[in-house]
């Protein structure tokens, strides 16, 4: 017999996700008397750039991997001196009204590695904070799915959390601020890095000086990365792409290619690399299932991903649903933690009815910080948008969906003979984007796909989804059973008089 959720008490605030974003915004909220959860579906605080290695690995110095720490350090100082219940664990797979005209809200999360925990949680709260971060957009070529090739990210969190490297020889490749920085990781941690392959170029930037002057930490941070990759004699290629990789059951060397404006390869210019991984990724895309099932409205950003249209004070269109971080486009850490702290800031404004909180000063600061980064995030993007020829890597036999191994041929042949025109419909005829992931690793690729030939570049707003991790049947059932029991019979309708 599944067990029904287990019930709390009703919190002012609910955050989901304990990412530089949602740490900021708790604890901010807490410190401004607000009560206040929050939930992670990791087992430590920190997100995608705070990672910790295991406890059970010993590490002494965990720092030593990052550049931010005190930054992190003092978060984690503030969350452990505040009343501010934090649930580790915890997959939040649905948040929903917990009456359709109330303005309480229900988040449900399961527990486990799996999900398959004891018991599904409901926390209920007056307002949201979604701070669920990122995660890396992944664009296929021939030979992606052979053993030795990760993600860029996926690299870097196997140095921080796992004190692992991906292979003695790494190259990384793809595009976006990430992989200088990956890079210097594993060159730091013991790796040979014989290339860093960048299919944009750094130009883009230059043609934003403003937003360079006005953020001096960024071009910081990339100095730093270049005097590392230099001591390293890491060699950076731009324009360039890694169209292939080699190996019978692992990567043994890659194809190196250049690339036009568009990202189409230039016939005859390949190179083979050898190495025994592949560290590769296409930039960030904002993670927005929990938002999109709420209905939060969605702007396009520079780089054609969809990320949450807010309010100044961070507030989603939904009336009472906030976020923070690279929920509202991707920016990086700095910028989470400022939109954070803003985020938490005006949810207490709003709960307490302290609209002073934010008219002050602070919050003037916090606004100004956030704009001036968010000014530069477009500017990243702009300069590291995937080009529109960067379907000509594939060729038929290569794998688009990998969980069910649907081939770019079988997406091209529902396009040309079965008229699908979008990635839903590609989805119907070709079973692509159905498996584990649910479409993250593969849904840019089909949608652009599916949008080849009518000039489509752009995948189309994200859909609506109800579950945003796997839940099983019997949780569902047993929610709908406790639904069905607090809700009270149906008023037979008056008689008319
Ligand atoms: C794989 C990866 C590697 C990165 N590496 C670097 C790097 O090396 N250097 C760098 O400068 N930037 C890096 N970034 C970017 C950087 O991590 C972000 O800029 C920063 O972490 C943003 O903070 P955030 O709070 O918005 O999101 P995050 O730090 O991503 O935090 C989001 C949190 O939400 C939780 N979450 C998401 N969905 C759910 C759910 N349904 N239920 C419960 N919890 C949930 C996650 O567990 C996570 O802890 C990386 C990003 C990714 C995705």
């Amino acid at each position: 017999m599944p067990s029904s959720p287990s019930d709390g008490p009703e919190y002012d605030l609910v955050v989901i996700g304990a990412g530089a974003a949602g740490l900021a915004g708790a604890v901010n909220a807490a410190e401004l008397d607000l009560s206040v959860a929050l939930l992670d579906a990791a087992a430590q605080p920190g997100g995608q750039f705070y990672r910790h290695p295991a406890p059970a690995l010993g590490a002494t110095r965990p720092e030593a991997l990052h550049h931010d720490w005190s930054a992190f350090a003092e978060l984690r100082r503030r969350l452990v001196d505040s009343d501010v219940t934090y649930l580790a664990g915890h997959h939040v797979w649905t948040v929903v009204r917990a009456e359709p005209s109330t303005d309480r809200w229900e988040v449900h999360a399961v527990t486990g590695a799996d999900g398959n925990g004891e018991r599904p949680v409901r926390v209920r709260a007056r307002a949201v904070l979604l701070a669920t971060g990122a995660y890396e957009r992944q664009l296929p070529f021939p030979g992606w799915t052979l053993p030795g090739v990760v993600g860029a990210g996926g690299a870097q969190a196997m140095v921080k959390s796992g004190l692992v490297l991906p292979g003695r020889r790494v190259v990384v490749a793809g595009s976006g601020p990430l992989l200088p920085a990956v890079a210097a990781s594993l060159a730091t941690a013991g790796a040979r890095v014989p290339a860093v392959v960048e299919a944009s170029g750094y130009l883009g930037y230059a043609r934003h000086p403003r937003a360079l002057a006005t953020n001096v930490h960024k071009t910081a941070e990339a100095a730093v990365h270049g005097a590392t990759l230099l001591r390293h004699r890491v060699r950076l290629r731009t324009r360039s792409a890694v169209t292939q990789v080699h190996g019978d059951d692992r990567v043994a060397a890659v194809t190196v290619s250049r690339l036009d404006r568009d990202w189409r390869p230039v016939p005859g210019t390949g190179r083979r690399i050898a190495c025994d991984a592949l560290a590769v990724g296409h930039g960030l895309v904002p993670q927005l299932e929990l938002a999109t099932g709420l209905g939060c409205a969605t702007r396009r950003t520079q780089d054609g991903s969809c990320a949450l249209d807010l309010d100044a004070d961070q507030q989603t269109s939904v009336l009472g649903v906030w976020a923070a971080g690279e929920t509202g486009g991707v920016g990086g850490v700095r910028l989470a933690r400022v939109e954070g702290e803003l985020a938490g800031l005006a949810i207490a404004a709003r709960l307490r009815e302290r609209p002073a909180l934010t008219a002050g000063g602070r919050a003037r600061t916090l606004r100004r910080r956030r704009d001036r980064m968010r000014a530069f995030a477009a500017v990243m993007a702009a300069a590291h948008a995937p080009g529109p020829g960067w379907s000509r890597w594939l060729d038929d036999a290569t794998d688009v969906c990998r969980c069910e191994e649907v081939t770019a041929g079988r997406i091209r042949e529902a396009v040309a003979d079965y008229g699908a025109r979008d990635a839903r419909t590609v989805k119907l005829l070709t079973r692509a984007g159905m498996g584990w992931c649910q479409g993250r690793m593969c849904g840019t690729a089909v949608a652009c796909l599916a949008g080849e030939g009518q000039g489509a570049q752009l995948p189309p707003s994200p859909e609506r989804r109800p579950l945003a991790v796997p839940v099983r049947l019997e949780m569902l059932g047993a929610l709908a059973e406790t639904a069905a029991r607090e809700t009270p019979p149906a008023k037979a309708p008056e008689p008319p008089p």
